[in-house]
């Protein structure tokens, strides 16, 4: 559609801002990157090294390293990985050698998804969303998609997510936040489509507004 449209979706673990960012790229004809599979890539890398994640330069080291086909990984979605990045992410080093690769993807236009690309990596998009829901709905989904792969109990993926949001929220740099400028989505009461549709209406009118 245009080539010039960047779109920036955070929000919490399970919100449904993955499935509301690819079907906005889709909508817009847009290319789509889920930022939190590069911060999934590197916690993935760093176990398989035996690096010690709270070691912020050599995590660095591993982030300036990633190639895009770590990303094509069929482990990074572990309910363990989740949890990994989330310490290897608050690391400002790290967060830094990743910024360019977002920005590189982003540059003539892109649906970027994660936890600060409308505060810190595109402050300057076209459409900003925060996309959130109760965590005991959110526990229940991402239970849902885990429990299909591994025998996991629900209270684990609850507690996971309760110290993943905590860690995101409460970190120095990049902390996940829902900024003025953005729009609120609660997707708690909605199913997929509606929140999708929802989103949709939120992005079309941030752009005509502009
Ligand atoms: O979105 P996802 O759950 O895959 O992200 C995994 C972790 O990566 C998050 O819990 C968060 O700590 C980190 N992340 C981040 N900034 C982003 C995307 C993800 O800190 N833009």
């Amino acid at each position: 559609m245009t080539d010039t449209l960047t779109i920036a979706i955070d929000g919490p673990a399970a919100s449904g801002k993955g499935t509301i960012a690819r079907q906005i790229a889709s909508y817009f004809e847009l290319r789509h990157l889920d930022t939190g599979s590069l911060y999934r890539g590197v916690a993935a890398m760093v176990r398989d090294q035996g690096i010690f994640p709270t070691d912020g330069d050599a995590v660095a080291r591993i982030a300036d390293s990633l190639t895009i086909d770590v990303l094509e990984r069929d482990d990074l979605r572990d309910a363990g990985i989740g949890n990994l990045a989330s310490i290897v992410a608050a690391h400002p080093q790290v967060r830094e050698s990743l910024m360019q690769w977002q920005r590189n993807f982003a540059m003539g236009g892109a649906v970027l998804d994660g936890r600060d690309i409308g505060t810190v990596v595109l402050p300057d998009a076209n459409a900003k969303l925060f996309v959130t829901a109760e965590i005991d709905v959110r526990a229940a989904r991402r239970w849902r998609e885990l429990s299909a792969q591994e025998d996991i109990a629900y209270r684990t993926v609850l507690d996971s997510i309760e110290e993943r949001d905590r860690r995101d929220a409460e970190r120095s740099t990049a902390p996940m936040v829902h900024a003025e400028d953005t729009d609120l989505l609660d997707t708690t009461e909605m199913s997929i489509e509606q929140a999708v549709a929802e989103a949709l209406r939120l992005v079309n009118k941030q752009i005509k507004a502009a």
